[in-house]
């Protein structure tokens, strides 16, 4: 019984990651130099979208979502309940208060019809979820948003690679948000990006990610220039020269990297379809999946069947995880909103019964069968 752990997500590094972080570390500039914008172009690019902006992490890409979209004090940005915690938390930062959306049991995407259902007079923004992978359903949402005259983030996370009847995540809604952390796709350590069609909003959130400053350190030196104006308030979000040149590296292999998740994704459908226990999430016709995460419901067992399965799964060197609890559940939003139980019904119920697998683009075709051997054995726990 000494088979390796597999996790349930992890990073690749190569030696041209290791070479692109040395050569900048040997250059003039390590932080904002030409690295932020050549990253940037070329993450616009990979997504077709109009504009990218780079900070340090996915949760300041939301956070500056938030705030170029005008959200503030008194406003409700609607998003689901199955998120991490950031996508909500991005409304907070702003005085706002997230509402929580139902979702969809088979895909725990956001639910169209339970946004329209939580809309109110104060509503000024939805941040959709592409929750493992597979993007939210934009054209409903947008049509909702049009209504209302609402603003849409897509919280993008999970979905670099993506598509959605044929348009790429990046170019789906007003603005998109990253994260370079490891577990993700790409990373540069810690790291995020927004991006956008907007020139106005992407202006914006580049003098928010450096203290509301309108000039960054490069721009003065290149103009011989000492005065800056610092006009609204900001953050220090910046993404360094060397975080963005490991970003580029990776990027170059981001393509082959969303095949390679979905290769173990089909083989694990494959595999599970013959299952009674389980029931994969289903990816709709006119999308694809990236694949972040490998999220499988539970079927029947009696209650507790998917702690103990949890429980199994890493007694037998599965990083099996689950993503995620209904947000409203963490202390933080009992204590201040008062939320209970009954919110969100359907992200309840489901919580109950989800499991993340491992996948990652170096997990081998035998780690996924180690993976699909552990599942099948869970229908004893049932
Ligand atoms: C990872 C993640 C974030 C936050 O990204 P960080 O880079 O860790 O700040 C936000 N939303 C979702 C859905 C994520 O998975």
């Amino acid at each position: 019984m000494s088979e390796k752990f597999i996790p349930y997500g992890r990073q690749t590094i190569a030696e041209e990651d290791l070479a692109a972080v040395r050569d900048v570390l040997l250059s003039d500039w390590l932080t904002t130099g030409p690295k932020v914008g050549a990253f940037e172009k070329e993450f616009a690019a990979f997504c077709g979208a109009g504009q990218a902006v780079a900070v340090n992490s996915g949760t300041a890409a939301l956070h500056c979502a938030m705030n170029a979209i005008g959200v503030g004090p008194g406003d409700e940005v609607i998003v689901p309940a199955i998120t991490f915690a950031a996508t909500a938390n991005a409304a907070i930062y702003e005085g706002a208060t997230p509402v929580f959306a139902d979702i969809e049991a088979d895909t725990l995407l956001i639910d169209p019809d339970n946004i329209a259902e939580r809309i109110t007079p104060k509503t000024k923004a939805i941040a959709a979820v592409d929750y493992a992978g597979q993007p939210a359903d934009y054209d409903a949402i947008q049509e909702i948003a049009a209504t209302h005259g609402l603003r849409i983030i897509a919280d993008a996370c999970h979905s670099p690679g993506a598509t959605y009847k044929g348009r790429s995540v990046g170019t789906l809604a007003d603005i998109s948000a990253f994260s370079f952390h490891p577990v993700k796709h790409i990373t540069t350590g810690e790291g995020g990006l927004a991006t956008t069609d907007d020139g106005a909003l992407a202006e914006t959130m580049r003098r928010f990610r450096n203290h509301g400053i309108d000039t960054d350190h490069k721009m003065r030196a290149e103009r011989g220039l000492f005065a800056y104006d610092m006009a609204v308030l900001g953050y220090n979000y910046r993404l360094n020269d060397i975080q963005c040149a490991l970003g580029m590296a990776q990027l170059s292999r981001l393509r082959q990297w969303v095949a390679a998740r979905q290769a173990i994704a089909a083989r694990y459908d494959v595999a599970f379809a013959a299952m009674e226990h389980v029931a994969p999430l289903v990816t709709r016709a006119d999308r694809t999946n990236a694949h972040h995460l490998y999220v499988i419901r539970l079927a029947g067992g009696s209650e507790g069947y998917r702690d103990r399965a949890f429980a199994q799964l890493r007694d037998r060197g599965i990083g099996a995880n689950v993503h995620y609890a209904p947000v409203y559940y963490h202390s933080y939003y009992k204590n201040r909103f008062g939320h209970g139980p009954g919110l969100c019904p359907v992200a309840e119920e489901v919580y109950e019964t989800i499991l993340t697998l491992p996948v990652y683009p170096t997990m081998t075709e035998s780690d996924a069968d180690r993976v699909i051997a552990e599942v099948d054995a869970l229908s004893s726990l049932a």
